[in-house]
């Protein structure tokens, strides 16, 4: 591993780390997993939590078993999110440590301005030496405009503050990808995620336990722009977080791309919702990449979706690769008309551009 050291680190735990096998609240692995956050806030670490488990602790006190309507998982959220942080509070208060209730949305991240907002909160309660606790709103997330996943918020999270790394905690030992004789190993760092990582993300049989692969490679993409590294260990064995922090190698580790994008870019490539797409000529494509031009409606040869002027889309290739993301100035339907014409404006600007 490399000798980078790790200041500020977000650390993620899943609901399946929080969970015994009879669907109650684990405290003893939430004490085990507050105890060594503690020893690194205590070495002066800046530490963020990103906690899942509202909704398995709420259902356990309602006795709802497992929720199925949004209603009723929205209503175990809301009972089960101070459950899980008077857990919390009392496991870190042994330690003298004091945590904060964070909670985000989608729409706290797409607004610039909120989204700013929430990056000098979380700042302000770094230096003030406390814990923030952050977990999705589930009670007002509703379908349309949530994170939806645990594993997605930590990496955005970790993209606002600027974290160094990315833990995600869950209940097997890294990432597993097949050999070639078909028998899965454990991958102990990964430093480009291709098509074989994502294939393997999509195995069941690669991928043991119940800690779902899939939006954690989405999650090791956001990160990696943002120049954070990610790693994925178990959170019920003792004391590989610090293990890892020291850099020892433990569970698999990704390492991010060599040039970070900036913060504005960064937040522009994965803070917001991408609403439909715009198949481009390889003439435009080339122009973006290499020149850093503005996406003009002549290089485009079809788009995709419905979305309103200002809207995020995804750029992408004939063999509908993706190239670039960026904030749109023509509605779709006005968009449609002007295909492949010249002197027509721009349909992406290249300040709101962003190439991947
Ligand atoms: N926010 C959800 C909860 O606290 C969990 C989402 C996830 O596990 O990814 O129950």
């Amino acid at each position: 591993m490399s000798k980078k050291t790790f200041n500020t680190i977000v650390i993620k735990v899943g609901s399946s780390s929080l969970t015994t096998p009879q669907g109650k609240l684990d405290s003893k692995n939430l004490k085990r997993i507050a105890s060594q956050i503690a020893s690194l806030a205590h070495a002066k670490k800046r530490i963020i939590l990103v906690t899942s488990g509202a909704i398995v602790c709420g259902a356990e006190k309602l006795g709802l078993g497992k929720p199925k309507t949004i209603p009723q998982k929205q209503a175990a959220a809301a009972v089960g999110q101070s459950r899980l942080m008077r857990q919390y509070e009392k496991a870190f208060e042994e330690f003298g440590l004091t945590v904060a209730q964070v909670l985000l949305t989608r729409d706290a991240i797409s607004d610039r301005e909120r989204y700013l907002n929430a990056r000098h909160t979380l700042e302000t309660l770094l230096e003030e030496k406390v814990v923030p606790i952050v977990n999705e709103n589930d009670t007002v997330a509703i379908d349309e405009i949530k994170i939806g996943d645990n594993d997605n918020l930590a990496a955005l999270t970790a993209s606002l503050v600027g974290a160094d790394l990315l833990i995600l905690l869950t209940d097997v030992d890294g990432f597993y990808m097949p050999n070639d004789e078909g028998i899965s190993y454990l991958v102990p760092e990964i430093s480009e995620i291709n098509q074989d990582v994502m294939d393997a993300a999509g195995h069941p049989s690669t991928q043991l336990g119940t800690g779902g692969m899939v939006t954690k490679i989405q999650a090791a993409k956001i990160v990696s722009d943002a120049g954070v590294y990610m790693a994925i260990i178990n959170s019920r064995k003792d004391g590989l977080i610090e293990k890892l922090v020291a850099g020892e190698k433990v569970g698999t580790l990704f390492t991010p791309k060599a040039g970070k994008l900036e913060g504005r870019k960064r937040w522009l490539a994965h803070g917001l919702k991408v609403e439909g797409s715009l198949i481009i000529d390889p003439g435009a494509e080339s122009a973006l990449a290499k020149k850093g031009t503005s996406l003009l409606p002549v290089g485009i040869k079809s788009i995709k979706g419905k979305f309103k002027s200002g809207a995020l889309v995804s750029i992408v290739d004939e063999n509908e690769k993706e190239i670039a993301r960026g904030l749109v100035n023509i509605s779709s339907t006005e968009l449609s008309n002007l295909i492949g014409k010249k002197d027509v404006g721009e349909a992406v600007h290249r300040d709101n551009l962003v190439i991947l």
